[in-house]
């Protein structure tokens, strides 16, 4: 993958210099001469990273930093500012602009690299993430860009790792107003720590007495429960060394003592802000997935996961000479049940045979909303006299307890009726399976309902 870089600066001379820098370590590199250039390159999703200078005419970095991070369409794009002021106050600013970070000129080159590539690396993940989220529209839920704009980055769960008392107390106390806030002074306990505490920025002090610090951020990410987890690293001025092997393993930002105040706490609401973020997008793709496979009402699997899976469940069973059936199942008068009690009552009586449907099938059967009031419970390792014999035991206990709707304020009677169908042989399909069952659903229909026919073979 090669990230594409946008570099902002009103002095060509400065745009050739970081161009020519980025193209030697085989970035792609866009350039914009002022601020509104640099939005609309962005608007348009044509680059990765940004490298925005601070003083420029018009617009200024900050500002453009503002913009794009309060714009939805905009606000994943990572944006490293550049500035020849090395004034605490001023790298405050970009990060209370919503900046993920800060560079000074003249740029160090180890750093330069360093850091763009450890941000292209994270917006790779965040794009991976967004590409398999449906819109939140789709979901019905509000975007997790919308959200991350109106974040404060405040009230995080924060975790400190340092085993000088002099030092852990003066961060912590700089935190507590606006973070949830937690020492670890034993730094062998460190990895366990953050693990079990489900936090949203580890800080770590490098200068550890008793530990490798490094080594600690190295373990941090590559714990399943930790990998995601942002690390802030707190170290001594002129470490530079240690900083870039840091992001090389991972760290995400670094804090160089004295610790400002105000710089701390920006930085930690910028980091606290990013974790949301992707928490929210791997939550939206985690109920993306569950969404396109599962059917709303009912919570059991939908139609298109049924038909896909019963092709490979017939491939298996078939492969290994196994049995399999299905049983297609078809509520009675269905319609006559919406049509006195009403579509909500309807709606009752489906999630309560849904969960009767749940509560008698073993693990490795599938359990799925067909259509409307029909569904399909997929058996493998079970031939037809077994699938019977479920089937008959599940009828008669549907017809057996009556069903409550309107908040159990009434119970209604409720029958079934249900065709079964065997796997034969190699060259049987899921379509011929499920019409094999439908056929013997329709004999149990036409023969008076509330029964259960097996396909005749
Ligand atoms: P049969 O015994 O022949 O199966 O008769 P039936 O009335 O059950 O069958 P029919 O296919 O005529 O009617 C099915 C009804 O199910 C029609 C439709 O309005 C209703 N239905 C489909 N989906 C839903 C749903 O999600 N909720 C509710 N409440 N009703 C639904
Ligand atoms: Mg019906
Ligand atoms: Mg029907």
């Amino acid at each position: 993958m090669t990230a594409r870089v946008l570099v902002v600066d009103d002095v060509p001379a400065n745009v050739k210099l970081l161009e020519a820098r980025l193209s030697a370590e085989y970035f792609d590199v866009v350039t914009a001469m002022n601020g509104r250039e640099a939005l609309a390159i962005c608007e348009r999703a044509e680059c990765d990273l940004v490298l925005l200078d601070v003083m420029m005419p018009d617009m200024d970095g900050f500002e453009v930093c503002r913009r794009l991070k309060s714009n939805p369409a905009t606000h994943h794009i990572p944006v490293v500012m550049v500035t020849a002021l090395d004034q605490p106050s001023d790298k405050v600013r970009g990060l209370e602009a919503g900046a993920d970070d800060f560079l000074t000129k003249p740029i160090p080159e180890l750093a330069l690299i360093a850091r763009v590539r450890s941000l292209a690396r994270l917006k790779m993940v965040t794009d991976e993430l967004r590409m398999r989220v449906l819109t939140s529209h789709e979901i019905g839920i509000e975007s997790p860009e919308r959200e991350a704009v109106a974040d404060t980055g405040r009230g995080g769960r924060v975790l400190i790792v340092d085993d000088r008392p002099a030092s852990y107390e003066r961060i912590a106390a700089m935190l507590a107003k606006e973070h949830e806030v937690e020492v670890e002074a034993e730094p062998n306990q460190a990895l366990f720590h953050a693990a079990d505490g489900n936090y949203d920025l580890l800080i770590v002090s490098l200068g550890l007495e008793s530990f490798d610090a490094l080594r600690l951020c190295s373990q941090v990410r590559s714990l399943d429960r930790t990998r995601n987890l942002p690390i802030l690293a707190i170290t001594e001025p002129d470490n530079n060394s240690r900083m870039l092997r840091g992001l090389e393993i991972g760290v995400n930002d670094f804090l160089i003592r004295p610790i400002d105040k105000n710089e701390l706490l920006a930085r930690a609401r910028s980091q606290v802000r990013k974790r949301r973020y992707t928490e929210r997008l791997r939550d939206n793709v985690q109920m993306s997935i569950e969404m396109a496979i599962t059917d709303a009402l009912t919570g059991l699997f939908n139609r298109r996961y049924m038909e896909s899976h019963l092709g490979t469940l017939i491939e298996q069973a078939a492969a290994r000479g196994k049995p399999l059936s299905g049983l297609l199942i078809d509520i009675d008068y269905f319609k006559a049940i919406n049509d006195s009690h009403g579509h909500d009552a309807g709606d009752d009586v489906l999630r309560d045979f849904a969960l009767r449907i749940k509560r008698s099938i073993r693990g490795i059967d599938l359990a799925c909303r067909y259509g409307g009031e029909e569904f399909v419970i997929v058996m493998p390792e079970t031939d037809m006299a077994v699938a019977a014999m479920v089937a008959e035991r599940l009828r008669r206990r549907i017809a057996a307890e009556p069903f409550a709707i309107a908040q159990g304020a009434r119970q209604i009677p409720v029958t079934i009726s249900i065709g079964i169908a065997g796997l034969r042989g190699k060259d049987d399909t899921a379509a011929g399976l499920l019409k094999r069952a439908d056929q013997a659903l329709y004999r149990a229909k036409r023969d008076g309902r509330n029964r259960v026919v097996p396909d005749a073979a």
